[in-house]
């Protein structure tokens, strides 16, 4: 299949990856930012082609696995509300809050209900006005578009029994942090192509020049993977930190400037918390005060205090590269997809569950 195939090549993998050895002539560190770059390293075994000096570390860029506790809380506490349905997406379900999770909500009597986009959340509170109907969304860049287009067509129908809870977060600003962190060592970053696609590079430079780290957009497939870490460790061999688009087949410079103008229309930055990271200066969004009528924070009067991450769950360091997912001592034993302690072996694109998925060896190595 075109643009597959040719992405999955393995001689072509092979190359890149003998190119990586061949550039290298000292040890290097590089973070790939987003879940779904971790999942493609893990599954296609793409640490075991690189020569030993390159250390790749897993960034926290898991949508649901960054939700803060409190937020999870307070979509709980609305779901056990009387005549409010929270709806939200199947991966939130499971991630656990501070006393426990959405599903559990349900069980106790709370009404959650699965939804494939935001879209079908409003058709829902159009179709029963006897219920109201919130919106639970979450994600980077990537999902904020659309969580805004749901909050313009319930404005556009006039809805009186629809909001939204939203915990959108902003991936350069928690780069930058991570860059900035005195105990940190990321030499470079492989950022996530699909974040690019709607807000484009203009965040990039600034952050590379003020860090000298050189970051590189990719893709999700093996070979742009080793595409990204190849121009990567070329950059800094050569003492050069530039942005650099490999993915040009999907990130245009600019982005996709009709996305970012519905979600500024809907949305501001603001410092948002991130779990794992904490508050994070400009990473999150937050609604308008314009759009007060929508967001269920202002509706509901809900008090989102924060809340301390469970002592057992080590998510925090997973999640800022500290910590390998295989270094936690409760995986694959106190914490496995089953029984998840953290947000990390829950979500598809949490560096826990994929290190469970598709590093069995180290599994078996523990047993
Ligand atoms: S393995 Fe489980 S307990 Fe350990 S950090 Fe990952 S999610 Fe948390």
């Amino acid at each position: 299949m075109r643009w597959v195939d040719e992405f999955r090549d393995p001689a072509a993998a092979r190359r890149l990856a003998d190119g990586i050895a061949t550039a290298m002539t000292r040890p290097w560190t590089v973070m790939e930012i987003c879940g779904g770059q971790t999942h493609t390293i893990a599954r296609y075994g793409i640490e075991d082609l690189l020569p030993e000096g390159l250390t790749l570390l897993h960034g926290p860029g898991c949508p649901v696995c960054v939700t803060p506790l409190e937020i999870i809380e307070a979509a709980r506490a609305l779901a056990l509300r009387k005549g409010v349905v929270v709806c939200s997406f199947g991966d939130m379900l499971r991630v656990p809050g501070a006393r426990g999770d959405l599903l559990d909500a349900r069980s106790r009597g709370g009404d959650v209900r699965v939804v494939l986009s935001p879209l079908d959340a409003v058709q829902l509170a159009a179709r029963d006005p006897s219920q109201h109907y919130v919106l639970f969304g979450v994600g980077f860049e990537t999902t904020a578009p659309a969580t805004a287009m749901a909050a313009e067509l319930a404005r556009r129908l006039d809805l009186d029994n629809f909001s939204l809870l939203t915990s959108h977060v902003r991936v350069p600003p928690a780069m930058a942090q991570l860059l900035s962190d005195p105990e940190g060592h990321i030499d470079g970053f492989l950022a996530a192509g699909h974040v690019c696609a709607v807000e484009g590079l203009a965040d990039y430079p600034a952050i590379a020049a003020r860090f000298g780290a050189p970051i590189v957009i990719t893709g999700f497939e093996p070979v742009d993977i080793l595409d990204g870490l190849l121009r990567c460790v070329l950059q800094l061999e050569a003492g050069r930190h530039e942005v650099e688009n490999q993915y040009a087949r999907a990130v245009r410079a600019d982005g996709n400037p009709a996305a970012r103008a519905t979600v500024d229309a809907v949305f501001e930055v603001v410092d948002a918390p991130w779990r794992g990271l904490g508050v994070v200066k400009e990473g999150g969004l937050a609604m308008r005060s314009s759009w007060a009528r929508f967001d269920a924070r202002r509706r509901f009067d809900l008090t989102v205090a924060p809340a301390d991450e469970p002592t057992t769950c080590r998510s925090g360091l997973v999640l800022t590269g500290r910590l390998l997912p295989t270094q936690c001592p409760e995986f694959g034993r106190g914490c496995d997809p089953d029984r998840p302690l953290g947000a990390p072996m829950v979500s598809t694109e949490g560096a826990c569950a994929a290190y469970y998925q598709f590093r069995r060896s180290a599994i078996e190595e523990r047993a």
